[in-house]
């Protein structure tokens, strides 16, 4: 019997002999990919593919931008690195680029994208500058990419692609969550950051690309000696096809997998850099508790999502200081290449991330991200850790 296999709001239906009845669900829930012939169908097996194809290069093109700019940042004077118009110029830019390749890569899809930037300051009298620097620097990456798919854009364009990432994403239909430069502070300092772009659909992360222009090849797991260094990962996932990575300058691609460690005391755990982002103190307890011995790996931005699908570490702890909502933005590329690598992302209460509820993700306490067999005790620790602060206050 000739089988294939259909996405719909993320699962898999295997179509057999009986593809009619999924022909009709397809229909009912108005999905452009029904077809009167089961040849289509068959077609149709292919979910992602060119979206996937999209994001990657949207992704590779903004980090060649961000790159630049990082450049020029870190020759900068002291008095210059102060100045944050480096890492607005850079954040926009990288908005602007990814917009617009989507769009253009993808001309028949309807286009949503959810990203954290709009462009209210640069219509601003004194955004002017800034604007026009933006504009330059995506019209001089585009020329770069050797695509005359675009002519040159005027700031008006910039502004409109910019704004297209204006949406609010939910449960219905496809949206692009965009973090056009996670990990700012990194960005800053000559540290990590990542371009993480992701797509929903209705109300799922079906592919998600992290481009680490920082992150070496090689692993950055504690106690790694290696020869190469050479920096610059692309990650790329979709749903129930497996993590990549290749090298952001172009390589072959290589599957990747956590580590399947189960032994907490073997395991080590990142964390953000920045205190302010995560608590430090929490993170600690919960790794005492669970008999980790290694020191943690502090970086920033989602190339800890990155390391942890190849195995780099065992445990990522993410503990945000009360108050804090975390954005759909900075975890769902991260967290559809880890699964797809094997590990499990969940809140601090053991509940999976929900992405479908707009630009928030409403968790518990925190995420954590490991492998599955280090997850039940992972979980454990956690509520131990979580009861002890709470007791102590
Ligand atoms: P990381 O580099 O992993 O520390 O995370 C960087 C991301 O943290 C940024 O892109 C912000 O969206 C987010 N962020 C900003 N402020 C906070 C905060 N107070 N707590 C947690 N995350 C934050
Ligand atoms: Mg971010």
């Amino acid at each position: 019997m000739n089988t294939a296999t259909l996405w719909l709001r993320g699962r898999s239906i295997t179509v057999g002999s009986d593809w009619r009845f999924c022909e009709a669900r397809i229909r009912i829930k108005g999905r452009r990919c029904f077809s009167s012939s089961p040849m289509t169908l068959v077609l149709s097996s292919m979910p992602y593919e060119k979206e996937l194809a999209a994001a990657k290069k949207a992704a590779t093109l903004a980090a060649r931008l961000c790159q630049k700019v990082q450049k020029a940042l870190l020759q900068s004077d002291v008095h210059s690195k102060s100045d944050k118009s480096p890492v607005t110029v850079a954040d926009y830019g990288s908005q602007a680029l990814v917009s617009l390749i989507l769009e253009r890569e993808l001309p028949a899809e309807p286009f949503s994208l959810v990203a954290e930037e709009d462009s209210g300051d640069l219509r601003k009298e004194s955004g002017q500058d800034t604007l026009k620097r933006i504009t330059e620097l995506v019209n001089d990456t585009l020329a770069s990419e050797g695509s005359n798919g675009f002519s040159t854009l005027t700031t008006n364009d910039l502004l409109t692609a910019i704004d297209n990432g204006k949406s609010e994403g939910g449960s219905v239909g496809r949206h692009w969550v965009l973090d056009p430069i996670d990990g700012t502070k990194g960005f800053v300092r000559g540290d990590q950051y990542a371009i993480a772009l992701a797509l929903l659909d209705e109300g799922k992360v079906v592919l998600g690309v992290l481009a680490c222009p920082n992150l070496p090849l090689a692993s950055i797991g504690s106690n790694q000696q290696h020869s190469s260094n050479e920096v610059g990962c692309l990650f790329f996932a979709k749903v129930g096809d497996g993590t990549y990575m290749q090298a952001l300058g172009g390589s072959t691609q290589t599957r990747v997998h956590v580590c399947d460690i189960d032994n907490p005391e073997e395991a080590s755990f990142f964390e953000s850099f920045e205190a302010a982002h995560t608590s430090h103190g929490l993170s600690s307890s919960i790794a005492e508790k669970l008999g980790v011995k290694a020191p943690p790996v502090r970086i920033d931005s989602q190339a800890k999502y990155g390391a942890l699908s190849r195995g780099d570490g065992a445990i990522y702890l993410r503990f945000p200081h009360k108050g804090y909502r975390e954005k759909i933005w900075d975890h769902a590329a991260g967290s559809i290449v880890v699964t797809e690598a094997g590990g499990i992302c969940m809140d601090a209460a053991g509940n999976p991330l929900d992405f479908s509820k707009g630009k928030f993700l409403d968790v518990v306490s925190g995420i954590i991200v490991t492998n599955q067999k280090l997850m039940p005790s992972l979980l454990r620790a956690v509520k131990e850790a979580l009861n002890a602060e709470a007791s102590s206050l």
